[in-house]
């Protein structure tokens, strides 16, 4: 365990320990303004205690946003816990492609393994007229999506359309798990829900799973949005040739292949 003797901010902020400012900022409950202008505070024992603690899980690997318990996602604060994933910035990208596409006209929406339930909820708050559903497999998870929702959003339980049996989408939107199961990035991935990052030996599991059954599930001339890996656009577009058209396809902002969006033939 990291033994920090120092105890006064302007030290630790001259510290090379990872996110020390950021950590300090929440053993403290203040901003990195305060701790700025506030850097000969003495912190007590307690709270060096707290932030030695803090440290060591950061070097163990633990994401902050897991020691924080919230993370930052488009416009909007998620509260995340270890039974959600941590939200991606490469994900907004589907927030963008479904708000150009239905402007502010009516849309019934469906967010397949919603999470932390961050393409739902940030959706209802761009556009609070639309009718959103969200699910997920992990009630765990369903339940940090209900704190995070301000809106109205129905939530149900279940294996993807396991869960929503009885209706019909003008949209259908998932992040689902893409990562092959031996995929060496993995091993960086160790603190979030595997089943919220794996899906099989081509990390297409779910994905075949969500484009075969959306068909029944979307309205005429619905559209299936897809977040995936980056290198899985042209199985993708395969296995969307039978039932869609119109497809597009999407690179994130770091110009990586990301997204596609398809319309019911
Ligand atoms: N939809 C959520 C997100 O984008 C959860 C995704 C997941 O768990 N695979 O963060």
């Amino acid at each position: 365990m990291s033994q920090l003797k120092i105890s006064l901010i302007k030290k630790y902020l001259k510290s090379p320990h990872k996110d020390i400012a950021q950590l300090l900022s929440l053993v403290l409950e203040k901003k990195l303004a305060w701790l700025i202008a506030n850097d000969d505070y003495l912190l007590s024992k307690d709270e060096i205690c707290a932030l030695n603690a803090l440290i060591k899980k950061r070097e163990s690997g633990v994401p902050f946003a897991y020691l924080s318990g919230t993370k930052g996602f488009y416009h909007l604060d998620f509260k995340v816990t270890v039974d959600t994933l941590i939200p991606r910035p490469e994900t907004e990208i589907l927030i963008d492609i479904a708000l150009d596409l239905f402007k502010q006209k009516p849309c019934d929406l469906l967010d397949l393994g919603t999470g932390s339930g961050i393409i739902a909820i940030t959706l209802a708050d761009k556009n609070p007229r639309w009718n959103i559903t969200a699910t997920d497999f992990s009630k765990p998870a369903l339940e940090v999506a209900k704190k995070n929702a301000a809106h109205k959003i129905t939530f149900r339980y279940g294996n993807w359309f396991e869960a929503v049996s009885d209706k019909t989408y003008d949209l259908i939107i998932s992040n689902p798990p893409y990562i092959e199961t031996n995929d060496p990035h993995l091993s960086q991935l160790n603190f979030e829900p595997k089943n919220a990052l794996i899906s099989g030996e081509d990390g297409l599991d779910d994905i075949r799973i969500i484009i075969n059954n959306a068909p029944k599930y979307l309205n005429e001339n619905g559209f299936l949005l897809l977040e995936h890996g980056y290198n899985q656009q042209p199985s993708i577009q395969k296995l969307l040739s039978n039932n869609f058209h119109n497809i597009q396809l999407f690179k994130d902002y770091n110009t990586v292949d990301r997204a596609v969006l398809a319309q019911l033939k």
